[in-house]
């Protein structure tokens, strides 16, 4: 069975074509710039050469067409005719108290989807967008939703209220979501494969760390606490977004710097986090080597990063009154040997140790605890797309 993942941002569409026989990628890509000069569809076929075509975007139906031109293209194709799609699955980011888990799409799925879009106003409607230039060309394909906060649904009302009145709870649906639940799920399971060990019986704090990052407390399989909130601001300091911060800090910069209620926002979630205190940049690779050039900035960037990290790990073992793994992925947490390291320093305490040696790898799935380490410390990359693909067809 081939089935399409899809994952659509304000202005791209990522997207994936598994053969679930075997859990293959058959091809992947990315369409840029939707809606902007220069829109690009860059197509990944397995085994073949990647390809770039330029085209113009208008819109999230054309960059469907275009997908799927890509896909049944004779030279750079992977498949015959379009009907060999046997699903879709979409990335949808949120899903609000709604959805505890993935969903067929029908129409009064689509009609719930629009309620939530208050809750994440910058990412729901592209990815409705998605969904409905889908249903239109594909109207016969069976659609599935997955949802970033769905796994955290489990989180208990203690950890998602937040000290403000309750009524803003009950009017608003304001409470704590968290997100990234769909990396967050997959790499539990992946930890308790590796460990060998029923998941039922695991306590893991998984840290997915990337662009936006997030830090989970996963007891028995179940999400417990997520570090971001109400909004994928919250949380860890970030690449570009201030995460936890005093929550009296923006009245006081828009005062000061004068900045209008409408940028704020913006300003919160582009100027800060590791770019807005090293200067340098918001790619940890980029930071690193200034940090290891000497610059003070970019150290601190990274100290703070990893402190704030190690902080959570304390905090999620105290919720969960134990810890047998911690687990690094996302772009950094699956590539930094040194924010790794990092974060682990100074942990005996908590019985978490790891091997410099097997600590010094990139990518790949690793067991990097040290000999006697009571907490394992594991790194697995993670994989969204997989995870979208297998619920899509445990729901058609
Ligand atoms: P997103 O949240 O956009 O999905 P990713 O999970 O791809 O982001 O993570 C992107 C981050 O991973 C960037 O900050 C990048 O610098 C970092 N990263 C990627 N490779 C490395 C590496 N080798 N060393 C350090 N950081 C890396």
């Amino acid at each position: 069975m081939k089935v399409l993942v899809i994952n659509c941002g304000s202005s791209s569409l990522k997207y994936q074509l598994f053969n679930m026989e075997n859990e293959t990628v058959l091809a992947k890509g990315l369409v840029e710039r939707i809606g902007l000069e220069g829109s690009v569809l860059k197509h990944q076929p397995a085994g073949k050469d990647k390809v770039e075509i330029k085209a113009e975007v208008p819109n999230h139906k054309v960059a469907v067409k275009l997908m799927l031109d890509a896909l049944v293209h004779e030279e750079y194709g992977v498949i015959k005719d379009i009907k060999e799609i046997a699903a879709v699955g979409h990335r949808v980011v949120h899903g609000g108290e709604k959805f505890s888990g993935s969903v067929r799409i029908d129409d009064k799925v689509m009609e719930t989807l629009k309620e939530c879009i208050n809750l994440a106003p910058l990412h729901n409607p592209p990815n409705i967008w998605g969904i409905e230039a889908v249903k239109e060309i594909l109207p016969d394909v069976p659609m599935v939703g997955v949802f970033d906060t769905a796994f955290h649904q489990t989180m208990p009302e203690h950890a998602y209220i937040y000290g403000v009145p309750y009524e803003l709870y009950e009017k608003y649906s304001v409470r704590r979501y968290g997100f990234h639940g769909t990396s967050h799920r997959y790499v539990s399971m992946r930890a308790a494969m590796l460990l060998n060990r029923p998941i039922e019986t695991l306590k893991l704090v998984t840290l997915h760390l990337g662009n936006g990052s997030s830090i989970s407390a996963v007891n028995g399989g179940k999400s417990v606490e997520n570090s971001m909130g109400f909004t994928p601001l919250e949380g860890i300091t970030m690449g570009t977004r201030c995460g936890s911060i005093d929550p009296y800090l923006p009245i006081f910069i828009m005062e000061k710097e004068g900045i209008p209620i409408e940028k704020i926002n913006d300003y919160l979630n582009k100027k800060c986090g590791v770019l807005g205190i090293s200067g340098v940049s918001s790619d940890f690779r980029d930071i690193e080597k200034a940090a290891e050039e000497g610059n003070h900035r970019a150290k601190l960037a990274l100290k703070v990063f990893a402190y704030q990290a190690k902080k959570y790990i304390g905090a999620y073992a105290a919720a969960m009154n134990g810890l047998d793994a911690v687990v690094f992925t996302g772009g950094i947490g699956e590539n930094s040997s040194l924010v790794r390291k990092m974060i682990c320093e100074d942990m005996d305490y908590f019985g978490i140790k790891i091997d410099e040696e097997k600590n010094n790898i990139r990518g790949k799935e690793a067991d990097i605890s040290a000999e006697g380490s009571k907490t394992k410390v594991l790194v697995i990359p993670t994989n969204e797309e997989l995870m979208i693909a297998r619920d899509t067809v445990a729901l058609i």
